[in-house]
């Protein structure tokens, strides 16, 4: 009897969902970059990429690690609450449209590399550096950039540094500046309302090309994973300082901050493990 061919299968529409459920076909498409937290593919149309999110979470520059189930699909929902938001109120971002429950549409942009930090009050290495007490809200928001490079530790740098060595002019510093008080002033205000206090982020800034003028856009991501939230009545933190610190459960903390938004994804954490009843 003749051998009958191999059936086709095709990878795009219904009937790819059906045959690769959990994203199998994904192997086909190209990555281009894995980070710590995501991963970038090549996106379906020029000047897209797609941007996966990971349930991996790292801290102390990786030194610290573990896997948080359901840590992406929440931070795939927020971050694209976030720069929805921006996008609605004006603020350009990278951000097009979800695809799935970890991935997102996105603009391909050209990072700058630094990190935008924004502190409201003091935390983190500020108090560190500084001598500042855990908490104490500072004077005015302070802009703080770092050399976006994990082998030095993403280094506190200079507008200086930043100019003399080229990563910015001193233009593109003013507006980098402005861009992320707006977002500064919108994250306060969202997380406000829900009764929780923005204690500080971090933003990652990309120029989009169209021909030789330049935008800057808010890239990367905005999740907990990269600001501080805490609870304004208890004190409790809602975000990576809680892996960091080992003080609870990250997915639980991260889950508190979708639930009071109003984006929990249904069933977005503890789902995938069996329980045995009996
Ligand atoms: O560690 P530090 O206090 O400088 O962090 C300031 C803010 O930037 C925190 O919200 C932290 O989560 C975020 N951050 C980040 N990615 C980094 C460094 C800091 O998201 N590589």
């Amino acid at each position: 009897m003749p051998l009958r061919p191999f059936p086709y299968i095709p990878l795009t529409g219904r009937g790819s969902r059906r045959r690769f459920p959990h994203g199998a076909c994904k192997a086909r498409r190209k990555k281009l970059y894995e980070g710590k937290a995501k991963s970038l593919y090549e996106g379906p149309e020029p000047g897209t990429l797609v941007q996966h999110f990971k349930d991996d979470a790292t801290a102390f520059n990786a030194e610290k690690r573990d896997v948080i189930e359901g840590k992406g699909v929440l931070n795939t929902r927020l971050s694209e609450f976030f720069m929805d938001g921006l996008n609605t109120i004006g603020v350009p971002t990278h951000f097009i449209r979800r695809i799935n429950m970890r991935e997102q549409l996105i603009r391909s942009v050209e990072i700058i590399p630094l990190e935008v930090i924004v502190r409201n009050r003091a935390a983190g290495s500020i108090c560190k550096r500084l001598g500042i007490p855990e908490g104490e809200a500072l004077p005015r928001p302070i802009v703080e950039f770092s050399f976006k490079n994990d082998e030095l530790g993403a280094p506190l740098v200079s507008e200086e540094h930043i100019i003399a060595f080229g990563w910015a002019s001193q233009q593109d510093l003013d507006d980098m500046v402005a861009l992320a008080l707006r977002v500064n002033d919108f994250l306060s205000g969202v997380m406000l309302a829900v009764g929780i206090r923005l204690i500080d982020f971090k933003i990652e800034i990309g120029r989009i090309w169209d021909g030789d003028f330049q935008r800057l856009v808010v890239a990367d991501e905005l999740s907990p994973d990269s600001c501080r939230l805490w609870y304004i009545k208890s004190g409790d933190k809602l975000d990576k300082d809680v892996f960091r610190q080992d003080i609870g459960n990250l997915a639980e903390a991260y889950t508190e901050v979708a639930r009071r938004l109003g984006v929990l994804p249904a069933m977005a954490t503890q789902m995938t493990k069996p329980h045995l009843i009996n």
